[in-house]
């Protein structure tokens, strides 16, 4: 069997076209969806990373702001920032781009960013929410995978789905997603033994660990659906994902290319998230129902 492709590139561009339509709709009720991007030092793949965000919000019609602050600005700094765009009615969604300097207590930071405009899905509101099923923002990388899975045709419910990785901004939000989908979900990771065991049982196998040709053939059960979340840039300069392609897509039924698949849905749906949260927030506001609602930070001790 040779698998076929789950084209993340495509679908990416599939759904900016209907995002380019949804801006549409709301700019012709007065709204112009705005993202706001926090960026702490000069680390050049952020800057990648930022640059990337920026520019699909150019392609589909949403506004976006950047605070660029310095590698020794202080946490006092990144939380004032964050409160201005909290406030702020043009911003829909804030991100902060991690990682951010030692210095810098991340989950403060991301616990300050109101749980409305939490495109990225990270604040505890919204990772709670994933556990009892209703959060307002999936995480943008699990929520891609959960619709290229759908492009499959395949309903996850019941299936044996193996996650390798279990980050909080991948491999666990990931699994809470699908469970809420009936699936029957395995988390592994680093200390998990005899990890084939675990995935030769996957219906579906997600593999996001950042370990380049960590799944080999013998690992993947025959007609699997295979989805790479890994990126890895290998010494001579390609990157590659966590799982060896051209082995693995002769045993799968379903596979993700590195790059072109996971990588291009990431951006997407950071983008559906800001819509998301324009047309929440001009719903609720026309209701009289928008509450600038900040958690306080959770501290610890
Ligand atoms: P991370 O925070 O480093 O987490 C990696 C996870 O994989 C951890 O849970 C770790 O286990 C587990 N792991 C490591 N080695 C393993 C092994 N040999 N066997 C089984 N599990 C193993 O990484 P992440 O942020 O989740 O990212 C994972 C990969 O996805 C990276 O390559 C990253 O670049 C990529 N990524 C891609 C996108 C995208 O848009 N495509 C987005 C985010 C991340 P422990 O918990 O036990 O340490």
């Amino acid at each position: 069997m040779t698998a076929r492709i789950i084209d993340g590139k495509a679908l990416s561009a599939r759904l900016r076209a209907e995002f380019r339509q949804r801006v549409g709709r709301l700019v012709d009720q007065g709204v112009i969806p705005g993202l706001a991007v926090i960026r702490v030092g000069d680390d050049p793949a952020s800057r990648i990373y930022v640059g990337n965000k920026v520019k699909a919000c150019e392609e589909c019609g949403v506004a976006s702001f950047q605070q660029a602050l310095a590698a020794d600005a202080s946490e006092a700094d990144v939380l004032a920032g964050i409160r201005q765009f909290n406030t702020d009615p043009a911003i829909h969604g804030i991100l902060v781009q991690l990682p951010l300097p030692g210095h810098i207590d991340v989950r403060r930071v991301l616990e300050a960013i109101s749980v409305n405009k939490d495109v990225d899905g990270f604040h505890l509101y919204n990772v709670g929410g994933l556990v009892v099923g209703n959060t307002i923002f999936p995480p943008c990388t699990p929520y891609g995978v959960q619709l290229l899975l759908e492009t499959t045709g395949t309903d996850v419910a019941g299936k044996n789905v193996v996650v390798v990785g279990a980050s909080n901004i991948v491999g666990k939000p990931m699994a809470l997603m699908l469970l809420q989908k009936e699936a029957t979900v395995t988390i592994c990771h680093a200390k998990t033994q005899n990890l084939a065991q675990h995935t030769i049982l996957a219906d579906i196998l997600i593999v996001a660990a950042g370990k380049p040709g960590l799944i080999v053939p013998q690992m993947v059960k025959e007609g699997a659906i295979v989805i790479d979340v890994g990126i890895n840039r290998l010494p001579d300069g390609r990157i590659v994902g966590d799982v060896d392609f051209a082995g693995v897509r002769e045993k799968a039924s379903w596979i993700t290319p590195v790059p072109g698949g996971v990588g291009p849905m990431t951006v997407t749906m950071l983008i559906e998230n800001t819509l998301r949260s324009a047309e929440r927030a001009h719903h609720l506001r026309k209701n009289n129902d928008y509450q600038d609602w900040e958690t306080p930070s959770i501290k610890a001790g």
